[in-house]
């Protein structure tokens, strides 16, 4: 037992020095990146129920690594969190973003929205509205076609320093959307009080909603809710035609995930709206 034990604890101590390992490559190699600027932009449709109208994308970076291959945003973002790469690690994303805007406006498409994701740590930083504005101004974009997707965290505050900015970001022509609603146990008392455009019912309400009767009434009551208040419902990880059926039963305005489309990079996307046009005349 006591060879056992001790074979236990080289096992644990190899996974230690790997995982600090790992993580210290990880971040070398994000430092790296960001300089580079070597992420790329993959582009998620969304759907409106009704009109079945591609009404805008999500932008989700993409990652691949010399060495370590490709990380997943799930793992990167959060250690850029941490250690406040996220701020360059962001404004990289916007130019990305912005260089695809215009490259698709010169191939003649009609300007299709575009949401962000927006971290907390970002949102933040007292010069946010200024250096994005710079970004943005400096690839002659539009705020009209960009739209900030904000955690429910990040805005739970309910502070007047932020709902002052986020009424500036509106002014200045950027939509407002609050991300993975429901996971962020806040009350719902911010939600008058700022400038929103779309509520985005997370993806764990999604996958349960045409098994479980609760989960179903808590998002007929987020739709309900958001419609008294002339703010659109984005239903997110929508993967099957049943659960289409129910949140178009419901009432919910836009749906995006797999079902529709997977995030692709920009020359998909441009096949994509290409093939959903014809389709649509069908
Ligand atoms: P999120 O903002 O909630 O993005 C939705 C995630 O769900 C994306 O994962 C997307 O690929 C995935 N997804 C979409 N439809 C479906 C579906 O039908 N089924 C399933 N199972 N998944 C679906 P992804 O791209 O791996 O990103 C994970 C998270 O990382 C994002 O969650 C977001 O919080 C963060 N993230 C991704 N890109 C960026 C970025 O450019 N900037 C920032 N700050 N965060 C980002
Ligand atoms: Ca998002
Ligand atoms: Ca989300
Ligand atoms: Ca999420």
């Amino acid at each position: 037992a006591k060879q056992n034990g001790r074979n236990q604890y080289a096992f644990y101590f190899d996974e230690l020095k790997r995982d600090s390992k790992r993580l210290l490559l990880l971040e070398a190699e994000l430092r790296k990146a960001i300089q580079q600027k070597e992420f790329s932009i993959h582009y998620q449709p969304k759907i409106s129920i009704e009109k079945q109208e591609i009404i805008g994308v999500e932008a989700l970076v993409r990652w691949t690594s010399d060495k370590l291959g490709t990380v997943s945003p799930g793992e990167f973002i959060p250690y850029a969190e941490e250690t406040g790469l996220i701020i360059p690690l962001s404004e990289v994303i916007l130019e990305k973003v912005c260089m695809d805007i215009i490259e698709w406006r010169m191939k003649g498409i009609s300007d299709i929205p575009v949401s962000i994701n927006i971290a907390a740590l970002h949102f933040q930083q007292d010069d946010f509205i200024e250096r994005i504005n710079t970004i943005v101004m400096q690839y002659n974009c539009s705020p009209q076609q960009l739209e900030l997707e904000l955690t429910e965290r990040t805005v739970m505050k309910d502070s007047e320093s932020i709902v002052k900015k986020l009424i500036k970001l509106k002014h200045m022509g950027f939509k407002i959307s609050i991300d993975d609603f429901g996971t962020g146990y806040s009350s719902l008392s911010y939600l008058n009080r700022f400038p929103l455009n779309y509520l985005k019912i997370d993806s764990s309400f999604v996958k349960q909603i045409t098994a479980l009767k609760d989960k179903q009434a808590i998002v007929d009551c987020i739709i309900l809710m958001a419609h008294r208040l002339h703010i659109k419902v984005v239903a997110e990880g929508v993967e099957t035609k049943d659960q289409v059926k129910l949140l178009k039963e419901m009432d919910c305005d836009i749906i995006q995930g797999y079902y529709f489309s997977k995030p692709i990079p920009s020359t998909e996307l441009l096949d994509f709206v290409e093939l959903w046009e014809i389709h649509k005349q069908e």
